[in-house]
């Protein structure tokens, strides 16, 4: 069974391209164009996802959000939030608004998906993908195996979850404390040089054979998983100058 996406969003443009690429992920999508509509859709059929926009007319997405947590049966259906640049989601997330997630105007459809599917993993298993793909990665999570194009990549266990973490939050940056919260684990006793050093692993595992690099490093701020570092947008030297230094 598909899972049901109930976008509410007050832009007729934006409602469709949503539509559009929701429906070709696979994903039933039912439209609403504010908060009312929202609320008699909801009645009707409890959607598996809601992606709300924070600016909508009469009943912003805010308010629209801590309804469907007061009510009973929505109060355990994951939100995504969409803002519009400059309404930065960490001072959002400290608005106690009970969304899952947010994402910022405008979006890359494909990040918006996996950012998706990475929620609906979390809340439900039965929804998760066998497969994670971002640029010419492809992780088949079942088999535990990862591709780069057709070479097969080999990763230690620490590695895997660390691309995984990145392939389900593609476009994300992550610092390193959150690095270390999400995939060693946060009460473990173990020193942020060791995301580098195993970052500086992970990337020479996964650029073998001069392949471009998809791993971005964000001064001072941490890394992610980005096509913009396969563009050549940020020279890979000045890595390599960052990492000596940090080693
Ligand atoms: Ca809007």
């Amino acid at each position: 069974m598909k899972p049901l996406i109930l976008v509410v969003e007050d832009e007729p443009p934006i409602q469709k391209l949503l539509a559009y690429n929701l429906g070709a992920a696979g994903f039933e999508v039912a439209s609403a164009y504010d908060g009312e509509e929202a609320i008699i859709m909801l009645d009707e059929r409890t959607p598996d996802l809601v992606l709300l926009d924070w600016m909508l007319p009469q009943l912003s997405g805010l308010e629209l959000c801590r309804r469907l947590r007061r009510r009973q049966a929505t109060a355990h259906v994951p939100i995504i939030m969409l803002t519009a640049r400059g309404e930065e989601p960490d001072r959002l997330r400290g608005l106690d608004t009970g969304a899952d997630d947010f994402i910022t105007k405008p979006f890359s459809p494909a990040e918006l998906i996996a950012r998706i599917r990475a929620v609906l993993r979390r809340v439900r298993p039965a929804f998760a993908e066998e497969v994670l793909e971002f640029h010419d990665l492809r992780m088949d999570l079942a088999a535990h195996r990862i591709f780069r194009g057709d070479q097969e990549v080999h990763l230690s266990p620490t590695e895997f979850r660390l691309l995984r973490h990145f392939m389900e939050n593609p476009g994300r940056v992550f610092s390193r404390g959150q690095l270390l919260d999400r995939v060693w684990g946060s009460d473990l006793d173990i020193e942020l040089r060791t995301v580098d050093a195993t970052i500086r692993r992970l990337r020479r595992a996964i650029n073998a054979d001069n392949r471009p690099d998809l791993l971005r490093t964000v001064r001072a701020e941490g890394y992610s998983l980005d096509k913009a570092a396969a563009n050549g947008a940020e020279p890979s030297a000045m890595d390599e100058t960052e990492e000596a230094r940090g080693s």
